[in-house]
């Protein structure tokens, strides 16, 4: 779904979707979209400003990762208002008001208008958290033998201590 700006103009756009994995790109091969994306909301230009757009809207999608620690997949549902803000790339404009850091998200479009998906991609992303866990105390993998640590707790560190201590005495 495409919005623009000339449409914008006359009045705001609105959106109501539900896209299944795959329909958007998520350029990331570890995230994965495993149910519909389900989103609403309204697309409208900021008044008195050069053509910088505003969305808001409601995002609900469930997302999945692999595990920062253990590389089993990692639930990171979503549910969240979004307001983000797309102003266009021109030469000159942007830099006589300073984007201010406390504001909310901010993009630019290039072209005559912005496509919901790629605002809706970029909803996601900044969605998710930084670090992405299967659990919060998630254990990890065992560094010698490379199992996940969660399920059960393997006898490695100190097995691998002692050969060492044995590999020392015998070279005595
Ligand atoms: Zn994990
Ligand atoms: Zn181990």
């Amino acid at each position: 779904m495409f919005f623009h700006v000339r449409d914008l103009e006359l009045r705001a756009g609105r959106f109501d979707v539900e896209l299944p994995p795959g329909e958007i790109e998520f350029f990331d091969p570890k995230l994965r979209q495993t149910g519909g994306l389900k989103a609403s909301g309204k697309v409208e230009l900021v008044t008195g400003s050069l053509g910088e757009i505003r969305v808001t809207g409601h995002l609900q999608v469930p997302m999945e990762t692999d595990c920062d620690r253990c590389l089993e997949p990692a639930s990171c549902p979503i549910d969240a208002d979004f307001e983000l803000y797309y102003r266009p790339v021109e030469e000159g404009y942007g830099e006589e008001k300073a984007i201010d850091p406390g504001e909310a998200e901010m993009g630019f479009y290039e072209g005559d208008g912005i496509e919901l998906n790629d605002v809706l991609r970029e909803d996601v992303l900044l969605a998710l958290p930084m670090q992405r866990l299967c659990q919060e105390d998630c254990k990890g993998l065992c560094p010698v033998c490379g199992q996940p640590r969660n399920l059960r707790e393997c006898q490695c560190q100190t097995a691998a201590a002692d050969d060492r201590w044995e590999a020392l005495k015998s070279l005595k």
